[in-house]
């Protein structure tokens, strides 16, 4: 079932995600749904927040980035068919120097900006299997990691961007919380909420 995309401005983007145990109601059903949804809207990761629900749980496939052309074909290789389910995540570290990627997010739409991350990152996380385990990500596969990490701890790529540009997106931002947008997928406001 494709679920609403909670839009900016929305309280639930900005909880801390609980941890989650096997006996989270319906949590199979959940994830297939964070699945459809994500697929439906063309995106590359989802977190459980940016579809109402404040629990450490996101979904990744980076498949439609192997499509790039500026890609070598081992980093294409690597990103087709990435697909995996992120429950109860902590970032352990991250290394290297910085490097800036356009960042979009399907809670933000039409709104883009260059953010700053870390190339790597070592995370703990289990699967649907609940078998706790600790990996290294790099290059895109982290960055998208990253993105949807930063939304089980309440965090936007918005906030990671220079106070100048926050400015400049203030309006967007605005117009998004309002419900003052149009996607081809179905979302779900903050504003709309109060019986606007
Ligand atoms: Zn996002």
């Amino acid at each position: 079932m494709i679920l609403p995309i909670v839009g900016y401005g929305d309280p639930v983007l900005r909880k801390v995600g609980v941890a989650i145990t096997p006996e989270y109601p319906n949590l199979k059903e959940t994830i297939a749904n964070m699945y459809e949804t994500m697929y439906n809207a063309y995106g590359v990761g989802l977190a459980a927040p940016q579809v109402g629900m404040a629990i450490r749980l996101f979904v990744i496939d980076t498949t439609p980035f192997s499509e790039d052309d500026d890609l070598g074909s081992d980093e294409a290789k690597e990103l087709k068919g990435f697909k995996k389910t992120f429950i109860n995540a902590k970032i352990v570290k991250e290394e290297g120097e910085e490097w800036s990627f356009n960042e979009g997010c399907l809670s933000i739409p039409d709104v883009r900006e260059d953010v700053y991350r870390k190339p790597t990152v070592t995370i703990e996380y289990c699967e649907e299997d609940f078998v706790m385990k600790t990996e290294v990500f790099d290059g895109l596969i982290a960055r998208v990691i990253q993105h949807e990490y930063d939304h089980i701890e309440g965090v936007l790529f918005t906030d990671k961007i220079s106070s100048l540009k926050k400015r400049l997106i203030q309006k967007k931002l605005k117009n998004i919380t309002e419900g003052k947008t149009f996607q081809e997928y179905r979302m779900k406001f903050a504003a709309a909420k109060k019986g606007r």
